[in-house]
């Protein structure tokens, strides 16, 4: 492991399951906390042996913030103690509005966590419920004020438009609500419902129905009049911060670096090869009991695979692709590798090159994933 790594923590606890979700996360086990964090510390002491370069940690989920602050901490200072982790780091721990207290708060704090991710997602508590989130609008206000109290300078917003029933006015006023708690940084995401999960499952039934797709379009491009406004920068399809504010560990992932998955169900990416750990609470609990690692899949990434993988990723970014990075990768010319199909979007006006960067333009990142689809689904 030569080159520093994005490390990512999973939690897989939530107060209840929202009505929305795909994530690997369970409600009502809370007998499972402290089995679960005794065996995340001790898969996060495998590393100690080769101590990695670490330059970003990011504890996620799930619901974080179920755990206590001190458990949070805990291991923050596990992962310091295991690699060499940058001294000027950025930590995040996700957090969901009322399940987190001013205490817990300073506590992480404390520990060097210096960037919270608040799942907000609406302003408006009728879209709240409809979501199954656990929490109302005030009690995003009141986290927002709390982790401010506690020391916090680097706060995100999570939100989601394109929700049944919504119009672009309501989802405006969401994201007035929003700028309005001054965070540093708003990702904005279009519901995207798994076909298994509850709300998918009454949309189909029809006790709801999703916005007209020129309605999500008016929200996409409403998302991208407010914030500009605001003084928030767009640098990937659905994630805007103020100026040094752009998150370090998503920017990991999307420029294709090395990231390192701990805990139930997480993935990583190291030295070209992908690996998931195992799913379930028992297989997890019993490789780390017996001392190994908790890996259940691996799998070599080959250097085409490598490098669409990249270009999905890389063309996400506002930047986009830097074909200069492309080729100090693999060695191959983005143009010519994804020649003919680079050039028919790029007339399209889906794609466009700037200072020897490829990316997508305003229509292009409306319609991303067609157009990723376009370009390299050849190769998948
Ligand atoms: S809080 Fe997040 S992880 Fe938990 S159920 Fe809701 S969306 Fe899923």
């Amino acid at each position: 492991m030569g080159k520093p790594l994005a490390v990512y923590m999973h939690i897989p606890f939530c107060r209840q399951k929202c009505g929305y979700c795909d994530f690997l996360s369970f409600a009502g086990r809370e007998d499972l906390f402290k089995p679960y964090l005794e065996a995340l510390v001790q898969e996060i002491r495998l590393l100690a042996g080769e101590r990695p370069p670490v330059a970003t940690v990011y504890i996620g989920g799930g619901t974080p913030t179920l755990l206590s602050g001190e458990d949070l901490a805990f291991l923050v200072q596990e992962v310091k103690a295991a690699t060499r982790l940058d001294p000027g780091a950025e930590i995040t721990v996700e957090a969901n509005p009322g399940t987190v207290t001013l205490e817990q708060l300073r506590s992480l704090r404390a520990a060097g966590v210096n960037r919270l991710s608040l799942g907000a997602q609406a302003g408006q508590e009728k879209f709240l419920r409809l979501l199954g989130r656990s929490h109302t609008a005030a009690q995003t206000c009141e986290t927002v004020a709390a982790a401010r109290a506690a020391g916090f300078a680097n706060i995100n917003l999570d939100l989601i438009y394109g929700l049944p029933g919504q119009t672009a006015a309501e989802w405006q006023e969401s994201l007035e609500w929003a700028v309005a708690l001054e965070p540093e940084h708003l990702s904005c995401y279009c519901l995207q419902l798994a076909p298994e999960v509850p709300l998918a499952k009454l949309i189909a039934a029809g006790y709801y129905q999703s916005p007209a797709e020129e309605e999500v379009v008016a929200m996409y491009y409403t998302t991208l009049q407010i914030l500009a406004q605001a003084g928030y920068e767009q640098y990937e399809i659905a994630n805007f911060a103020r100026k040094g504010y752009e998150c370090q560990h998503n920017l990991c992932y999307w420029q294709y670096r090395d990231y390192l998955g701990l805990g139930l169900g997480s993935h990583s990416l190291v030295s070209g090869e992908r690996r998931v750990n195992e799913e379930d609470f028992s297989s997890y609990f019993g490789k780390i009991a017996a001392g190994k690692s908790p890996v259940a899949v691996r799998e070599k990434i080959d250097a085409n695979r490598g490098m669409v993988e990249m270009a999905m990723l890389g063309l996400r970014l506002n930047k986009g692709l830097a074909a200069e990075d492309f080729f100090h990768r693999w060695q191959r010319d983005l143009r010519s590798f994804f020649s003919p199909r680079l050039e028919i979007l790029v007339e399209k006006g889906f794609l466009r090159w700037e200072g020897g960067n490829c990316r997508l333009t305003a229509k292009g990142m409306l319609a991303s994933n067609r157009v990723l689809v376009e370009l390299l689904g050849a190769y998948l």
